[in-house]
């Protein structure tokens, strides 16, 4: 396609999901001298955090820098998974057979968590039950995908069904692909319209948010702690840090442990009814089997693919971006291949070095983070187990809080090495298929 027509006459450089919920500011005016619990981030771990607590008679400050909505919870690609990159094999071989299980049994409370939690909130946000397809990148993959998912229909019930190659086409309009496997009960959201959901429900439970107000320093003083912001101190009983991929340098300990790195993804222009059926005709969510994925979904609000990959790539312009994912997916859906970019846009994630998420507290300061790129529904639980915590019940346990948080020697919060990591697991991808299984 001409480059010059790429892109729609209405483009931007923003999420898709900010055209029915784009981020926005809430209070503004005096901050209160002092809070039950003051959490720094405005995001779904935040708000869920802040919900529970309030509806516990806590009295909660959600203290956010930009617009309420402004990080990941509002540019996600609203996959709803239960899967980490560190296989349910892996961590069984590594770390025992019990410790495995804990940890996928919890990831998928987490995603039916959430579904609980958007039907008793009543959130409109197209949340679906729609199943995920994982495309097999070799035949290694395809073999290596088949005994993960056997392992984990035995060992946890979790169901799946593999799609040989001459089936592709039931699930997608591709050829490149060696078959994959269908995940029947994974889901889909809005993002944004359920992080629009969350915000208001926090704030009819009397969480006050205030928007446009950066925590410059947090402080522990005996009792309390000392929440600096720009506009003013607010003294708490408790603090929380909820920033995940935005997590500032100035909170040393916890910018020492997690891993920012730039999440990418587009949307195409309105497309037929026809070719929407054709494309992925189950209505699934769709990723590949490499470490470092490609991933497609069909808007749920829209006749748009929305798509991303090329994650942790450095940072460059959006345009030349938009570029780059187009001829991923039209090598992925040739259907594509004419067809234009409405939106490109990106958002900060989280990794961590030993690819687990971790909730706990440290120098007394709360924490949930390092979602790595699982943050919607791990988002939302960790923030409930963090209530449950600072509420001192017991149901506040949780495999993700018994690991050591780790960091590596002289890693200050400076993710040079993404780029040259993720270049690593391309390698190592391809090697693989090389290789067979
Ligand atoms: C492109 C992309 C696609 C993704 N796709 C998926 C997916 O399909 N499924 C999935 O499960 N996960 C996905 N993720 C990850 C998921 O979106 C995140 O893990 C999740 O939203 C993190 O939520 P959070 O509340 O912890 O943080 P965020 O929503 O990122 O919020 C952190 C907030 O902290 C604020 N902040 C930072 N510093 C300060 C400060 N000093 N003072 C005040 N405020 C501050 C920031 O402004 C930001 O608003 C994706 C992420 C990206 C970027």
């Amino acid at each position: 396609m001409n480059q010059v027509d790429l892109f729609t006459a209405d483009f931007a450089e923003r999420p898709h999901w900010w055209d029915l919920a784009p981020p926005e500011p809430c209070e503004e005016g005096d901050l209160p001298q002092g809070a039950d619990v003051a959490i720094v981030g405005s995001g779904y771990t935040s708000l869920v955090a802040a919900l529970y607590l309030a509806r516990a008679g806590r009295s909660v400050v959600v203290l956010e820098a930009e617009d309420a909505g402004h990080g990941a919870s509002r540019r996600n690609a609203g996959y709803l998974g239960r899967t980490l990159k560190r296989s349910f094999t892996w961590l069984e071989e590594h770390h025992g057979a019990e410790f495995a299980t804990r940890v996928y049994r919890e990831l998928d409370a987490a995603r039916q968590w959430v579904f609980a939690l958007v039907a008793e909130l009543g959130i409109p946000c197209h949340i679906a039950q729609c199943g995920r397809f994982i495309g097999a990148t070799s035949e290694a993959h395809y073999k290596d995908l088949a005994r993960e998912l056997e392992v984990m229909r035995r060992r946890l019930g979790f169901p799946y069904e593999m799609i040989a190659p001459v089936d592709l086409r039931r699930e997608l309009a591709s050829d490149a692909y060696l078959g994959g496997a269908v995940i029947p009960d994974l889901g889909s959201i809005h993002p944004a319209l359920y992080h629009r959901g969350l915000l208001q429900a926090t704030r009819a439970a009397g969480v006050r948010v205030f928007t446009h107000t950066p925590v410059t320093a947090l402080v522990r003083d005996g009792k309390t702690v000392r929440v600096t912001t720009a506009r003013g101190t607010v003294t708490a009983r408790e603090a929380i840090a909820a920033t995940n991929g935005y997590t500032p340098r100035h909170l040393g300990w916890l910018a020492r442990r997690v891993i920012p790195f730039e999440g990418f993804m587009a949307a195409t222009e309105e497309l037929s009814p026809a070719l929407m059926a054709k494309l992925i005709p189950n209505g699934r969510t769709v990723l590949d089997s490499n470490v470092n994925i490609n991933f497609i979904r069909p808007a749920p609000d829209s006749r748009k693919i929305l798509f991303g990959g090329l994650t942790g790539s450095r940072p460059c312009d959006l345009r030349d971006m938009g570029r780059r994912l187009h001829a991923m997916v039209a090598r992925l859906l040739p259907d594509l291949v004419d067809v234009r970019l409405s939106r490109v846009w990106k958002g900060q994630c989280a990794g961590t070095f030993d690819f687990m998420p971790h909730v706990g507290r440290h120098g007394g300061l709360w924490y949930a983070l390092g979602y790595n790129f699982a943050g919607v529904p791990m988002g939302s639980y960790l923030g409930l187990k963090l209530a449950e915590q600072i509420l001192g019940k017991a149901e506040g346990a949780t495999v993700f809080g018994t690991t050591p948080f780790p960091t590596l020697p002289f890693y200050r919060g400076d993710p040079w090495f993404v780029p040259l990591a993720m270049r690593w697991f391309d390698w190592k991808d391809a090697r693989f298929a090389r290789k067979g299984a």
